[in-house]
């Protein structure tokens, strides 16, 4: 998957948008035959209220929560009102439903419900600042339910602004990503932005007293859990998301990363025993390539799942083109589906539990970027057959130490014999806020690899998408003398292991030692260089100073890294703390740094 924009070495957005062909598209004429799926509403949002307790999808909020009365015995206006609950206190209230119901705790309101209405000056039990954060990823309800209100009594109409003052002075909180921890994780962006992660665990397993706190780097407003505004922030993401992927671009340069395509290609078409008669969902197929790989390697029926109404239309065309479409005049087995996957049912019929194979190119820069893992996962869930194959099926990060060549510092040093690295320098600074997506040489690497994370995607939970872990880096074993290392650099591997693809085991590699992709790699770059060197080289030395200088270089360097999806929608933040081991065990810690993506 290919993301909109691309940050480079000098932290310049260098993105070519390939739009001259676009613009050569017609969009009319040859898309005649082309039914867009039936929307109740402009974006198909405002329209999916999941019920609280149950899987029933509703098209209003009003007709959910008469449901939730009759089949639950849940009566949300009436709680609001004999609870006086306001805006935000009704908004943890469906959180904390929400969380409860997901934990089988309650599956009706029943007891519970009466002994809280019964209770006087109880503290309810959702009146945490966790509940502010939204359970569900999109949850219609949560910007829903005050417009019922209000629309009802003008006199109790919620002021917006009042109410984002109120949770302003909650301590202008922002709520991130804390279901890895099991803990409510609040951080308080002016206070505690250059906090370092204290780990209470020395065993390097993550704690509830280490928590997951990840700030937004760059100093934004607070980030405030007004539900209308989350909702509407979603929506116009994922309109700029999906609008991004009309780029025939981005799909040009997509398929032209060989090392991508020609993995997927291999894994769907060399392995016959999976493919040959299975049913195929492709989630966000774009052209539907992949589709077309899997049309060809036999399968019996391919479900394209996209997202872009204009791709949707190119991979129905595409599909028609090359007579693999499903329909009478092609009797083919292709079908092309216009809508996020996770709506999936309001387009085409599918049974729960049907599909054979799943396959989606969901990676995003350092793997995560973009968060469209959790639709695939949705997707697993839902349609794949129990024991189903997923292409790929695991995901690994890695990250090793990067030295001066793959920073801007050697470029600046010498100007046509010039000495500009004031210039150098300056970027270095500034790029240690920022990530940079660049490829980095295996020459250019100061330590050895070392395991970050990997995913089972045939088990792996949603929330797991949010993980902390810790890896040690060895300076490279070849190194005669000290090297200074600037930072780390991320990348990941995905596998179509032999668990599905018997016949043709295949590994996707985006790593500095193979050939570079369109993602190259994440780097992330130290406040300061720290000095390594392999402990034989130290051995014997008594050296004086502070760790990770020339004086006393270390021998390890510990990290431990937090990546977690941000408070805006489809961007992740990545907090990195370091310290440094010398040869004779002493440790120096280096201020955490955040990164957004
Ligand atoms: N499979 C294609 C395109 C991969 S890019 C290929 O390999 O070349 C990812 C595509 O997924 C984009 O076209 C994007 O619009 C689509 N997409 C992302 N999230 C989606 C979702 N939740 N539902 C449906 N499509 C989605």
């Amino acid at each position: 998957m290919a993301a909109e924009t691309k940050m480079v070495k000098d932290g310049d957005p260098n993105y070519s948008d390939d739009n001259d062909e676009e613009e050569n598209f017609s969009e009319d004429g040859d898309w005649g035959d082309w039914e867009a799926a039936e929307k109740d509403d402009d974006d198909g949002f405002e329209s999916d209220f999941v019920c609280l307790f149950c899987d029933s999808r509703f098209v209003s909020s009003d007709s959910l929560f008469d449901h939730c009365r009759l089949s639950h015995g849940f009566d949300f206006h009436g709680a609001r009102k004999a609870l006086k609950l306001d805006f935000y206190a009704s908004f943890k209230l469906i959180n904390y439903i929400r969380s409860q119901v997901a934990e089988n705790k309650c599956w009706s309101w029943g007891a519970l419900g009466k002994c809280q209405l019964e209770a006087k000056d109880v503290n309810f039990p959702w009146d945490e600042e966790k509940y502010l954060k939204p359970f569900l990823q999109e949850d219609s309800l949560l910007y829903s339910f005050a417009d019922d209100e209000e629309e009802e009594d003008e006199e109790e109409a919620l002021d917006r602004e009042d109410l984002i003052e109120d949770l302003r002075k909650l301590g202008d909180l922002s709520i991130v990503d804390d279901e890895a921890i099991g803990e409510s994780s609040v951080s308080n962006n002016g206070k505690c932005k250059d906090v370092s992660l204290i780990s209470n665990s020395d065993d390097g397993k993550q704690s509830c007293a280490d928590g997951l706190v990840v700030v937004n780097g760059k100093g934004k407003e607070p980030s405030v859990c007004d539900g209308r505004l989350v909702g509407r922030n979603i929506r116009k993401v994922n309109e700029n998301y999906f609008g991004s992927y009309s780029s025939f671009g981005i799909h040009r340069e997509m398929i032209s990363d060989k090392v991508r395509t020609e993995a997927y290609r291999d894994a769907l078409l060399k392995n016959p025993s999976l493919m040959s008669g299975s049913v195929v969902m492709d989630v966000g197929c774009g052209t539907g390539i992949l589709s077309l790989f899997a049309a060809k390697a036999g399968a019996s029926r391919v479900v394209a799942v996209e997202a872009s109404e204009k791709m949707a239309k190119v991979a129905t065309k595409i599909a028609k083109d090359n007579k693999v479409f499903n329909d009478k005049e092609h009797n083919g087995v292709l079908e092309v589906a216009n809508s996020m996957v996770e709506e999936l049912e309001k387009s085409i019929k599918i049974q729960p539990h049907s599909v054979d194979v799943l396959v989606s190119e969901w990676m995003g820069y350092c793997l995560l970027y973009e968060s469209m893992l959790t639709s695939v996962l949705y997707a697993r869930d839902r349609w794949l057959k129990p024991g189903g194959a997923i292409l790929p099926d695991t995901a690994t990060m890695f990250v090793a130490g990067f030295g001066k060549g793959a920073t801007s510092l050697p470029f600046w040093e010498d100007v046509y014999g010039f000495d500009m690295s004031s210039i150098g320098k300056e970027i270095l600074e500034d790029t240690a806020r920022i990530p940079i997506v660049d490829v980095v040489e295996e020459r250019d690497l100061v330590t050895q690899p070392a395991l970050l994370q990997s995913f089972d995607l045939a088990t792996m939970k949603p929330d797991e998408v949010d993980f902390t872990a810790t890896a040690t880096l060895e300076p490279t074993e070849s190194e005669t003398e000290a090297r200074l290392c600037h930072g780390v650099v991320l990348w990941f591997d995905t596998g179509f292991t032999d668990r599905f693809c018997k016949e043709t085991p295949t590994v996707l590699s985006t790593s500095p030692y193979t050939p570079p992709t369109h993602w190259a790699q994440t780097v992330l770059t130290f406040q300061e260089p720290i000095s390594v060197a392999p402990a034989t080289v130290l051995s014997g030395d008594d050296r004086q100073g502070a760790i990770g200088t020339k004086e006393c270089p270390a021998s390890s360097i510990q990290l431990r890294v937090s990546v977690a999806r941000a408070s805006e929608h489809r961007s992740i933040d990545v907090s990195l703390e370091t310290t440094g081991v010398s040869s004779k065990g002493q440790k120096l810690r280096w201020p955490v740094q955040i990164f957004n993506l």
